[in-house]
Order: structure tokens, then C-alpha cells, then sequence
């Protein structure tokens, strides 16, 4: 039987061809470098595909790519890869997120020593041909407290080198059980006491929403003063104009920045105007052996989809029976909508989540929901890196348990998803169903509810004493945020009671802070699904 035939297109290192050669399951087309035209000449007979960013598959090239299966990204942008146009044409797309974490890791090292003893500012007054030897008296890094914000690949790779460094490393990631973190040896602490401990701030998250604006104009006050804040995650998780200002107020002692929200940075952007911001232009993959590495785990990702099915690292929808597909897409937007609205609820890391189906959907494969249910929870945590395929391989490495069952067909037939959810502290119980219009949270504790899980929300748990609802309407109304919905769902009489408030508008995180201090309230989340 012939070979699949993979085609290189873009340039990878010998290193991932050789892993591709070795495995003899391939006929290999290595061309380093393909012209648009050659592409489309050569794509109707290739099965797997390896680019980087010079190659586009788009909508274009995937309807001429009638066998293929599999695109890699040796990398972890995909913004040259229509994605959806190949999930609807059953093609999976992979990345290679971890081959580069050192090399990202060791550009963040580079950035928080560059700020500690102004290495670009001494080179670049040299190069003036001055000797301002008393201009930049720097700090030592030994004995000082490095804050390191995301605790996965990368993050854990800071937190080795700062160990060597023999600074006093603090963590802070919410979404990994502390039991996976206890071998790093650092001090897991609240964000709020990373912000004001820390003289060195390094961050390694997603941009999700939560982490958008991490460090902004109203909480510059919380840094300790003469901070040295890094970024070498994405753009954005840092507000541009708020590390601007803070460093020219002197509240922050430098940046190190090496992502920025929009690239390359524009010619007019505030952080060019102060010496103490320090500007890489997005380099922390840019090492030979990163590039090593993506290639090695981008040929390993082949060998194994083609060798065993598995898909590591897949950007997309794991292929689903067309069928099945149609009955579940309501169940499907209803899970992963219970899913955020779950993740967003409980306060630390969800441990299990035991799910019951009932009712007439018990005939369909119901596999896919769990997953879109993980999905949800984890996307809290992890924005757009978690998808369908991936998200059950997440869920596991994060100790996350999930259990289902089916529960034998109720005479009325009426299909419903039963779920209690335990993180460390506490545990939630639900019931959903799909109505006429649309997904519904029917219970929640044991206690009715009719809940649309969607849009902005706002969550207080409240103590179930007369006016809570009305003083919260008065206070959003003196924000100009317009109620759409009130839901309440309370157990005995004068105990504690959870309120949501369907918003027209996402609120402040100021307003939310405000809320808070409210002496009715117990707690209060904005949710945002
Ligand atoms: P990862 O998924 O392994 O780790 C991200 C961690 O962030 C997870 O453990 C997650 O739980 C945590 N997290 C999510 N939301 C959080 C929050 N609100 N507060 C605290 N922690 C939170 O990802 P990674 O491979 O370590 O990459 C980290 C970042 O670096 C990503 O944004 C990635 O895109 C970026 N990156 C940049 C470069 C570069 O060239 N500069 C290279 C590679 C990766």
C-alpha cells in the first residue's frame, strides 16, 4: 500500500524531518520553501501537511486538499490556518505549543535582568560614546521576591530559574490543584499579595478576560513601589498606557515587555518614551534550539496521528457522527454554557464533576457533552487554547475528574443533564434542560431556578434579608447598567440566598468591588458567558 504522502512546506529544522524519515510510515516532500502556485499544484495528494507562517491554508487551498487530514503548525500561531474551514472538512489541525517554554522562560530571565541592571540603557548610552557609570547604579536579583503569575510550562520553567537565582519566588495560578504545584517549593499566594510583595512581577497566562489588564490604572497603587514588571506572554495583560504612566510616575522601576497588543508595535505607542521600558520585538521562541524543539514535537505529532490516531495539541472539533450532531447542538451550546457558568461560580479548582443524563437523549451518544461541558470549565481558565479535542487530555492533567452516567428513560421522556460539581471548598449541584427557547439551569442547589446561562451576569450570594434586590438595582441604575433578568434562588427563609441579575452591560471591576463591600452581600462575580 502507497505511503501517505507529507508535505513540508515552510523551512523545519533536520532534526523533526529525520523523526519523520525514522518512523518509515511516510513518503516525505521537503521543500523549505513553497510558492502559493506549487502548493496548490502538489496539495490534492498530500494527507498530512507541516507549515510555519509563511504557508496559508485557506478556504482556497483546503477545497483542492481532497485527502488531506492532518495541518501541523510547527509553532503556535495559526493565524495563517482557517481553521473552521478544515474542521467542517474533517481536518485536524495540531500545534507545537511546548517546544519552545525554555526558550520563552529564559527571555523573561533576560528581561528581568536587562531591567535590573539596565544592560540596553548603559549600551545604548555607549554607543553614544559616553561613560555614565553613576547613571546606571542597578539592583541585585538575589534575596529579592519574583512574583510569577501562571504556573503552567513556561511559568514553571521562570520559577525554576528564579530558584537558581536564589530569589524568593512567589506563584499565583488559580487554576491548578496546589497537590501539581507543591514539587516547584514556592509560596502559592493570592494575586493581591503578588501585586504588593513582589519587586519582580512576570506573567504566563492567556489573555483571557480575566487576566486582561492584570496591572492597570486603578490598581497601580497596590505595586510596590519601584516594581519591574514582564511580559513575555501576550499583549495586553499589562495595560500599555497604565505601565507608561507608572513608570513615568516612578510607581513601577522598568518594563520588560516582548508582546504587545497590537504587532509590531505602532510608531506611536506610549511605551516608546521612557528609558526604563524595555521593548524586544516578540523573540521568545527566536533561539535555534526552540526551533529544534517544535520541529521534533511537530514530527512527533504526525507520527503519532498517523500511527495511532491521536491528536496532540489539536486546535479543533474531534469528528462527530452528522446525525448525532443535529440532535445534540442545542445540548452541545447548553454544556459548554453550564460549563463557564460553573467554572465561573465556584471559587478554587474543580476537583469532579459527576454529570447524569435522563431522558429521551439517552439513546444518542452522549460522550461529546462531557466534553463540551469540560471545555466550558476549563475555557475560564485558559480562554481559546481549550477545545473540544483537547479539553478531556486538560481536564486529566489537571486532576479534574469527570464522571457519567446514564439514567434509564423517564416515562415523560423529557431529556435532562443532572450535574453536582466539587472543587476543595464546596460543591454545586444543577439540573439543565433545552426548552423552546434554548438552554435552561432549572435547579441549582436543590432550589428551582429558571436561568439562562448567557451573556453578562451578575452573581450574589446575599444574606436573605428584605431590599437586597432593590439596593442592587439602585446601584447598577447609578452605573447606567440596565437589569434584563432577575433569577433568585434561596434555600430556608432568612438564610443565604444566590441572586443573578441578567445585565445588559458588563460591569467595572470597581462597581463589582463596590458591590462587595456591601454588608448584605456574602460574595458577587460577574459572569460573562
Ligand atoms: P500554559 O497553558 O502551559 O500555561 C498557562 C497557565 O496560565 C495555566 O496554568 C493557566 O492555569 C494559567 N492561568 C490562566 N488564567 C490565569 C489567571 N487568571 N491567573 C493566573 N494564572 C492563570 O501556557 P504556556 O505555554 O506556559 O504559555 C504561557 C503564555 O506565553 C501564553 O500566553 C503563550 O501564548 C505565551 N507564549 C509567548 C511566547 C513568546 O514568544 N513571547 C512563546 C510561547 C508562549
Amino acid at each position: 500500500m502507497a505511503k501517505p504522502k507529507i508535505l513540508i512546506s515552510d523551512n523545519l529544522d533536520q532534526d523533526g524531518v529525520d523523526i519523520l524519515k525514522a518512523s518509515g510510515l511516510f513518503e516525505i516532500d521537503y521543500r523549505k520553501k513553497t510558492s502559493r502556485e506549487e502548493l496548490e499544484a502538489v496539495i490534492p495528494e498530500v494527507e498530512g501537511l507541516i507549515i510555519r507562517s509563511a504557508s496559508k491554508v485557506d478556504k482556497a487551498l483546503i477545497e483542492k486538499a481532497s485527502k488531506l487530514k492532518v495541518v501541523i503548525r510547527a509553532g503556535v500561531g495559526v493565524d495563517n490556518i482557517d481553521i473552521p474551514a478544515c474542521s467542517q472538512k474533517g481536518i485536524v489541525v495540531m500545534n507545537a505549543p511546548a517546544g519552545n517554554s525554555i526558550s520563552t522562560a529564559e527571555q523573561a530571565i533576560a528581561l528581568m535582568f536587562a531591567l535590573a541592571r539596565k544592560v540596553p540603557q548603559a549600551h545604548a548610552s555607549m554607543k553614544d560614546k559616553k561613560w555614565e557609570k553613576s547613571k546606571f547604579q542597578g539592583s541585585q536579583l538575589t534575596g529579592k521576591t519574583l512574583g510569577v503569575i501562571g504556573l503552567g510550562r513556561i511559568g514553571k520553567e521562570v520559577v525554576k530559574r528564579g530558584k537558581g537565582l536564589q530569589m524568593q519566588v512567589l506563584g499565583f495560578d488559580p487554576y491548578i490543584p496546589s497537590e501539581h504545584l507543591t514539587s516547584l517549593e514556592i509560596d502559592l499566594v493570592p494575586i493581591d499579595t503578588i501585586l504588593k510583595q513582589a519587586d519582580f512581577i512576570t506573567v504566563h497566562t492567556p489573555l483571557t478576560d480575566a487576566t486582561r489588564g492584570l496591572v492597570n490604572e486603578k490598581n497601580l497603587s497596590l505595586l510596590k513601589p519601584g516594581v519591574r514588571l514582564i511580559n513575555c506572554a501576550r499583549g495586553g495583560i499589562y495595560d500599555e498606557a497604565a505601565i507608561a504612566k507608572g513608570v513615568k510616575e516612578g510607581i513601577i522601576g522598568g518594563a520588560g515587555l516582548d508582546v504587545f497588543v497590537e504587532e509590531p508595535l505602532p510608531a506611536t505607542s506610549p511605551l516608546y518614551d521612557h528609558e526604563d521600558i524595555v521593548l524586544t520585538p516578540h523573540l521568545g521562541a527566536s533561539t535555534d534550539e526552540a526551533q529544534i524543539e517544535v520541529a521534533k514535537e511537530t514530527a512527533e505529532s504526525m507520527v503519532a496521528y498517523f500511527k495511532n490516531g491521536v491528536a496532540r495539541n489539536s486546535l479543533n472539533f474531534p469528528t462527530i457522527d452528522p446525525t448525532s450532531m443535529d440532535a445534540l447542538a442545542p445540548w452541545f451550546e447548553l454544556c459548554e454554557q453550564v460549563g463557564s457558568f460553573v467554572g465561573q461560580v465556584m471559587k478554587s479548582p474543580i476537583k469532579d464533576i459527576e454529570i447524569s443524563y435522563r431522558g429521551g437523549f439517552t439513546e444518542l451518544n452522549l460522550n461529546p457533552l462531557e466534553i463540551a461541558l469540560t471545555k466550558g470549565l476549563l475555557s475560564v481558565a485558559m480562554g481559546d487554547e481549550v477545545n473540544l479535542v483537547n479539553a478531556p487530555l486538560l481536564a486529566k492533567e489537571r486532576s479534574m475528574r469527570v464522571t457519567a452516567r446514564k439514567v434509564e428513560k423517564t416515562e415523560k421522556e423529557v431529556s435532562i443533564l443532572e450535574m453536582t460539581v466539587y472543587d476543595e471548598k464546596e460543591r454545586l449541584s444543577l439540573k439543565a434542560a433545552v426548552g423552546a427557547t434554548g438552554g435552561v439551569i432549572t435547579e441549582l442547589n436543590g432550589n428551582a431556578i429558571k436561568l439562562k446561562p448567557e451573556g453578562y451576569l451578575l452573581y450574589v450570594l446575599n444574606t436573605d434579608t428584605p431590599g437586597v434586590v432593590g439596593k442592587l438595582g439602585t446601584l447598577l441604575g447609578e452605573h447606567n447598567i440596565n437589569i434584563s433578568s432577575m433569577e433568585l434562588s434561596r434555600g430556608k427563609k432568612g438564610g443565604e440566598a444566590r441572586t443573578f441579575l441578567g445585565l445588559d452591560d458588563e460591569i467595572s471591576k470597581s462597581l463589582l468591588e463596590t458591590i462587595r463591600q456591601k454588608e448584605f452581600i456574602v460574595e458577587a462575580r460577574f459572569i460573562k458567558i
